[in-house]
């Protein structure tokens, strides 16, 4: 056992490294579960959630891995285009979570093969 506070990860805000030292450990056990079914909120997206926006097509939606991973093509809206509006662009790959009760498109990159 240390005698020293163990030093908070860099990646943490002020406020809250300076906050969460002064919480009891009840609140904090209370604070640990909590941010367990914040994150499992966040990474649970379901497939209702999932829209695709004007001139997009989704193809799949993947809710097997801890995240929500979803392929679709998408129009690129440009009249010259040869593609669309009837191929589109893609598949693409994005993992979509949520942040601030918004859902956050992460693009992984065109879809091989
Ligand atoms: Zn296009």
């Amino acid at each position: 056992m240390s005698s020293e506070l163990p030093t908070a990860p860099d990646s943490l805000p002020k406020y809250i490294v300076e906050g969460i030292p002064k919480q009891s450990n009840e609140s904090l056990r209370d604070l640990q579960a909590w941010i367990d079914q914040l994150i499992e909120y966040r990474e649970a997206v379901s497939a209702e959630d999932i829209e695709a926006d004007d001139g997009e097509e989704i193809e799949e939606v993947d809710e097997s891995g801890g995240t929500t991973t979803v392929i679709k093509r998408v129009d690129c809206g440009k009249d010259a285009c040869t593609k669309c509006p009837e191929t589109k662009h893609g598949p693409y790959r994005y993992e979509v979570s949520r942040q601030g009760g918004k859902l956050v498109w992460d693009y992984k990159g065109p879809v091989e093969g």
